[in-house]
């Protein structure tokens, strides 16, 4: 029997940006939405200006012909204006894609084309790269946009300037011979004031993302998440927020501050989605920095934080923690990729107690890209006392967990035995965007039409029953996470057999341990590499060999060994799991 989460939530059948803003013209209060932590005073967003820039962005591309579900690629590190490009491409009726910014022109050509994305908008500094793949992908300049927060004016006033274009602009687009993002909102205040976004007809087949996701297999896919899905994630995790013990007071000094990035569903659902719902201001940091991130805790009083492994072991390990005062602290999620509790611990020590006289706890959640974002986290109420387990199931989900032994066939239903974690519900993307049978291989539907996701992750729960608290603690599909990014083995072989000194290549996830008790872990890719007769090539050669055709954290650190043939089964498929053990053992042994 499948595990269902211990709440049922009615999901409203509303596009995301109504259910975040509840209207297209009515109220929806006069709180700071977003704030750039460097001009907290003059740069910020209301949640009024959230909306009206939003609809904004939406006009300007319907005018420039941005048609119902045409996709726009935005190439960008995090901004105050993010969020409101985001949804003025779901308020247009387009769909929102977004790509790594420290991504190559070989990446992002590939996203271009796969997603056949009409417009891009990409952020001053990464414009180079993107015309380079504009070019390559056919995109025309004509439908590139500078997106820049470098403006003379702040954004609060930009929002509500009649014609932003000159004024804002900078000479930078007009240099390349492309567009500037202002170019959109010229004009068009007075109408964005009164206008509203047309719904969807039905939310639970209108796709507003492709979220990009490996899956357990292959090269990156664009997950296609609908409006139905997005608001179910929010209403998910908003329910599970307010059942935290003198929630209104809680709210009323909430602050979140935003550094992961928004173009994964992490930093995106979080950020642009959930914490403007509940009308928590939000401080954007244009990209991670830890002395700055613990800075910012302490001068703006931030309450939550939702962090990735890496980032823990940094408040764990780093002397800058202690130096600084985060008694504003009150929830810290980690989620993305494991970590152990003996980090969680040492993180929380530099932690005062909470207002409550409590013990501040870190705890995991899990998610992917695939559920929409979260559907496992742990009840805010709990006095369980802190695992390393990743909580119990968010509202309206199920999951099962399946025999590792027999392919999938049969139900686990021991308590600590491990088994691949099937997740249902209404989260659930919709299917892999033009990829039909990646969709059938990893969706399955069963006898009573319920679609199972299987989600590659090896888990355990403590007890069967609602509120059984899982533990992941193992991967089978071949994807590998470096300090939570995603990194697709397949897309690494590709880009190696490129090369003249390849013959062949396979590609694996090696993780390295530090720190006493290997309590410190991370996990990097290592090529297994077949020379081509006559190659004399180093391994240092193959592995500089991806220097500029992959984004700097997909290369090759955990190091490129030369074998004479790449283990593969009788129909050719790599055996992934014993190049994995052939790795964790040579590497251990270093
Ligand atoms: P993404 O789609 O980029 O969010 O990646 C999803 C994958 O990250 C999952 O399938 C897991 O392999 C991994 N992951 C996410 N959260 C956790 C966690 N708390 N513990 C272990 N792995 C995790």
């Amino acid at each position: 029997m499948p595990i269902s989460s211990r709440w049922q939530v009615p999901i409203p059948r509303c596009s995301l940006q109504q259910w975040i803003f509840g209207s297209a013209n009515g109220p929806v209060g006069d709180n700071k939405a977003f704030i750039d932590p460097d001009k907290p005073d003059s740069n910020y967003l209301t949640m009024e200006d959230y909306r009206l820039l939003a609809k904004r962005v939406a006009l300007g591309l319907q005018r420039e012909g941005l048609k119902k579900e045409d996709r726009v690629l935005i190439f960008s590190g995090n901004s105050i204006v993010f969020p409101s490009v985001f949804l003025g491409v779901l308020m247009a009726g387009g769909i929102f894609t977004g790509a790594n910014p420290t991504f190559v022109p070989r990446e992002l050509a590939y996203q271009l084309r796969d997603s056949e994305a009409s417009f891009l908008l990409v952020a001053e500094p990464a414009l180079k790269t993107a015309l380079e793949a504009a070019a390559e992908a056919g995109l025309p300049k004509n439908r590139i946009f500078v997106l820049s927060t470098n403006t003379s004016v702040p954004v609060s006033q930009l929002t509500r300037a009649l014609a932003p274009g000159p004024a804002a602009g900078n000479n930078v687009a007009a240099a390349a011979g492309v567009r500037h993002w202002t170019e959109l909102l010229a004009g068009n205040l007075t109408t964005a004031e009164t206008w509203s976004w047309e719904e969807p007809a039905d939310p639970e087949q209108a796709t507003c993302c492709l979220n990009y996701s490996s899956g357990t297999t292959g090269v990156p896919k664009g997950v296609e998440i609908t409006h139905y899905s997005y608001v179910g994630n929010g209403v998910g995790v908003v329910h599970m927020t307010n059942l935290r013990k003198n929630n209104e007071e809680k709210l009323k000094r909430d602050r979140g501050l935003c550094f992961l990035p928004l173009y994964h569903a992490y930093g995106q659902t979080y950020f642009i989605a959930n914490l403007p719902f509940l009308r928590i201001p939000v401080y954007v940091m244009p990209s991670f920095s830890f002395p700055a991130m613990l800075s910012h805790i302490s001068r703006f009083r931030i309450t939550t934080l939702p962090l990735v492994p890496p980032i823990v072991v940094l408040l764990a390990k780093s002397p800058l923690t202690k130096q600084h005062d985060l008694s504003s602290v009150e929830t810290i999620g980690s989620g993305a990729a494991p970590v152990s509790r003996e980090i969680c611990e040492e993180a929380e020590h530099f932690f005062p107690p909470l207002p409550d006289g409590s013990k501040l706890v870190i705890r995991q959640g899990w998610g992917m890209t695939e559920v929409t974002c979260t559907a496992l986290g742990w009840d805010p109420t709990t006095d369980a006392p802190p695992s390393a387990g990743v909580g119990e199931l968010t509202p309206n989900c199920r999951a099962k967990l399946m025999s590792l032994e027999d392919g999938g066939k049969t139900e686990i239903t021991t308590p600590g035995q491990r088994g691949e974690l099937w997740v249902s519900g209404p989260t659930l993307l919709k299917r892999y965007w033009r990829k039909p049978e990646a969709t059938a291989e990893t969706v399955v539907v069963d006898a009573d039409g319920t679609r199972w996701l299987r989600t590659g992750d090896v888990a355990f729960v403590e007890s069967y029953g609602p509120g059984a608290i899982f533990h992941v603690v193992d991967r089978v599909k071949e994807l590998i996470k470096v300090k939570g990014n995603q990194v697709a083995p397949a897309e690494l072989e590709g880009v190696l057999l490129e090369s003249p000194d390849v013959a062949d290549a396979a590609v694996v996830g090696v993780t390295i341990r530090d720190g006493e008790k290997g309590s410190d872990s991370w996990e990097v890719p290592r090529a297994y590499v077949v020379r081509r007769p006559g190659s004399s090539a180093t391994e240092q050669d193959v592995a500089r060999w991806m220097e500029g055709k992959v984004a700097p954290y997909k290369r090759l650190t955990g190091g490129v060994v030369f074998v004479d043939a790449i283990p593969k089964n009788p129909s050719g498929k790599i055996l992934r799991k014993q190049l994995r053990d052939r790795a964790q053992a040579e590497v251990g042994k270093t």
